[in-house]
């Protein structure tokens, strides 16, 4: 028994004290130890042998809340929080009762309801005989310190676990710690860099002035964060994301540097190849619009300085949608492939080639001394274009037509000049595509026109503008009037008399053409019947119809309303579709035109012979008659191939039993060539030109529906 548990007990138990008394008397010495065991800084608690309290000192009261006669007497266990394991209980019990000491942890609950912990003494007192007759309880609340360790198990679990890399130095900056995602981004186990400094971890990427300012803001500020180069064990070189604080105790002096860091490497490639994508374009990998733009922006400074050209060259191939259209679009995206092979081999290292979108490309060359430099560009890229692309087995041959434009010739920013370079390309295809052009000021006059038709147009309908003009179709061996042709024109009073090959087009990429088409049937219908109640023989009348018409939504219930509304016979209405129209959603087109022709009317391919048609939807369609194309007819008896095309088209549709009209006629020797071959009709103005609707009707009263018959053939 060792001293503690004798004072103990003589404190407990007044009887037995005076071996230890020394000189106090006997009532003094236990006074002065009641007043010690009560006073006492540990709480105390004592029981008897069932566990019964029969005493608790003043800090015991304090601690638990309890006063003391609330459990006096009662169950030490009462105080249990019912999170302490039942076995720690029984252990605690098998101890004691054995004789001996126990020690331990309890977690208990005041009266307040609020737990703590106790650090648990328990003795057994013995009395004289040597049987247990008390037990004594020293506790000292430890919660403060549990919280404590479970403070610091926690950022240990924080440290080991965390995603992002730890390391912690001394000030002297040599590795105390590091933590498992260190090991995993660096490779480095902590064996290998614990006591070494941190400058084993660097790439070499950063120099000494790096590092120096990195220093100094740290001691400054106490923290520092960056982008930095690092080197893992493997060799690799990678970026990460830092930060470092400077660690200091109360005193400020300082103890340690934690860094943190992350591996970005993904996220800046993610990040590359976001920036990559939204400066080129995916298809080629060429730079697009924006990037032009900077690097248009860099080239004006440094042509400033050299005083030198730059020229933009605008390219858009001719009829790539007709490619597109009818082989498919993988077939038109390798074809853009190539050609950007292509165009990047025609130009030096240092020109930019962009693609804009769709088969417009732009070529930025810089350093040029005058502008002749920019056309043999310009050559050179045609000849590159012109050569045959082999595609998917295909042979498809297409051109280009370019538009150029100069600094500082036309303008000194990037949206003049590449808008006047647009202007200039249009002109290149106007003037007949694979070629180039330079930009003119008098291109921009044109320009400019466009857009005023495009404003004007809007209003054309409203503002009764449109008229329609009527041509005449004729049976070439009899001279006979077998129909008419409508055809509109704008009397603008801003800007005259403006024909359909000016309007038309913008009318369709305005999308105005439906109502345009709308009204051009309308009116040919009326007028059609007009006429025969003027008393004129009711005559076939050919509507050219837009494939955009065609496209949007009930075409074939507003033929019928038409035709309802203004009585027209529709065996006497003949829709002129051109072949674009067999381009696009062929199923569709199909079930149209069989409704149409279904109702009596009948179909014409205009301008035939400039698209790409195929045989099969031509039968398809149960087309009635084909318009050849003027310039088939322009050269006939000059141009061999002319001559060919038009006897081939029509052999071709005498097997295919198609009726078959020349458009454009315009001299004798064609209607005898046309004859000849068997070509029956003939629109042109050898006949006349188109007329107005009093014209025409007092042109066919004068011939009486007949012209008169061409001179035949001299045999
Ligand atoms: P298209 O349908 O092929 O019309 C024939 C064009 O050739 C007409 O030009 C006509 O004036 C012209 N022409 C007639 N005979 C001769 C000739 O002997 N020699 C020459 N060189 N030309 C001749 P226009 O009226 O200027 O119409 C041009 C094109 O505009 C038309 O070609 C047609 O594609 C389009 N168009 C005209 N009216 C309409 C319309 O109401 N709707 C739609 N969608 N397009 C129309
Ligand atoms: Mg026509
Ligand atoms: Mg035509």
């Amino acid at each position: 028994m060792d001293a503690r548990r004798q004072d103990t007990q003589i404190a407990a138990d007044e009887a037995d004290a005076p071996a230890h008394t020394g000189g106090v008397a006997a009532a003094e010495l236990q006074r002065m130890l009641a007043r010690a065991v009560d006073q006492s800084p540990v709480s105390i608690l004592i029981t008897d042998t069932a566990g019964r309290v029969e005493y608790v000192n003043a800090r015991y009261t304090e601690i638990t809340g309890y006063a003391a006669d609330e459990v006096l007497g009662q169950k030490a266990g009462a105080m249990r929080s019912g999170l302490t394991p039942p076995e720690v209980y029984a252990d605690l019990w098998r101890t004691i009762r054995r004789g001996d000491d126990w020690r331990g942890e309890l977690c208990n609950r005041r009266k307040d309801g609020r737990l703590y912990w106790d650090s648990v003494h328990i003795v057994p007192i013995l009395d004289e005989t040597g049987r247990v007759a008390h037990y004594l309880s020293i506790q000292e609340d430890i919660s403060a310190r549990k919280e404590n360790e479970e403070t610091i198990r926690l950022w240990a679990t924080v440290f080991e676990n965390s995603g992002e890399a730890v390391m912690i130095t001394d000030p002297a900056n040599h590795i105390v710690s590091v933590n498992q995602a260190f090991t995993h981004i660096t490779g480095y186990a902590p064996g290998e860099v614990i006591g070494r400094n941190p400058s084993v971890l660097g790439s070499g990427r950063h120099d000494a002035a790096f590092f120096a300012e990195m220093w100094r803001r740290l001691n400054a500020y106490g923290h520092w964060q960056g982008e930095i180069w690092d080197r893992r064990k493997s060799g690799e070189v990678y970026p990460k994301w830092l930060g470092i604080s400077a660690v200091r105790d109360p005193q400020e002096r300082l103890t340690h540097y934690v860094a943190v860091f992350s591996d970005i490497s993904e996220r800046k490639a993610a990040q590359e190849r976001i920036e990559y994508l939204a400066r080129h374009d995916p298809l080629t990998g060429l730079p697009n619009r924006m990037t032009l733009a900077d690097r248009l922006e860099q080239a004006l400074a440094h042509a400033e300085r050299t005083q030198t050209r730059i020229a933009l060259l605008f390219l858009d191939l001719d009829r790539f949608k007709t490619i597109n259209d009818s082989l498919g679009h993988p077939v038109g995206d390798a074809l853009l492939q190539e050609l950007t092979r292509r165009l990047k081999g025609a130009v030096r290292e240092t020109d930019t080639v962009s693609r804009l979108g769709g088969d417009e490309f732009v070529i930025l060359a810089g350093g040029l001394g005058d502008p002749e430099m920019a056309a043999d560009i310009a050559a050179k890229i045609l000849a590159a274009v012109h050569r045959p692309f082999l595609v998917d087995s295909h042979r498809l041959s297409t051109s280009t037509s370019i538009g150029i434009t100069l600094y500082p010739d036309d303008g000194a920013d990037f949206d003049t000049l590449l808008k006047k370079a647009d202007i200039a390309m249009y002109h290149a295809k106007d003037a007949g595509r694979n070629t180039y052009r330079f930009f003119t000021e008098q291109m921009n006059a044109h320009a400019h026109e466009r857009l005023l038709v495009q404003n004007h147009l809007r209003q054309a309908i409203e503002r009764n503008e449109l008229v329609l003009h009527f041509q005449p179709q004729v049976a070439l061996d009899s001279g006979r009037i077998v129909g008419v042709e409508a055809l509109v024109r704008w009397r603008s009073p801003e800007l005259g008399l403006v024909p359909p090959d000016r309007f038309i087009p913008m009318a369709e990429e305005s999308g105005a053409i439906v109502d345009v088409g709308d009204w051009v049937l309308r009116e040919a219908c009326r007028q059609a019947r007009a006429w025969c109640d003027e008393g004129l023989p009711a005559l076939p009348v050919a509507v050219n119809i837009s494939a955009l018409q065609l496209r949007h939504g009930d075409f074939v219930e507003r033929v019928l309303r038409t035709l309802d509304e203004t009585g027209h016979d529709p065996a006497m209405l003949e829709l002129e579709f051109t072949e674009s129209i067999l381009i696009q959603d062929i199923a569709r087109v199909l079930d149209q035109v069989r409704r149409l022709k279904a109702i009596g009317i009948s179909i014409a391919i205009d301008d035939f012979g400039t698209g790409y048609s195929s045989l099969a939807y031509l039968k398809q369609l149960d087309v009635d008659r084909l318009k050849i194309d003027r310039s088939f007819i322009r050269d006939i008896g000059s141009d061999p191939d002319d001559d060919a095309i038009v006897r081939a088209v029509t052999q071709m549709a005498r097997s295919l039993r198609l009726k078959l009209i020349a458009e454009g006629t315009e001299t004798v020797e064609q209607t005898r060539f046309l004859l000849a071959e068997g070509c029956c009709e003939a629109q042109g103005f050898l006949y006349s030109p188109p007329l107005a609707a009093d014209d025409f009707a007092a042109l066919y009263r004068g011939c009486g529906g007949h012209f008169s018959r061409p001179p035949a053939a001299p045999r």
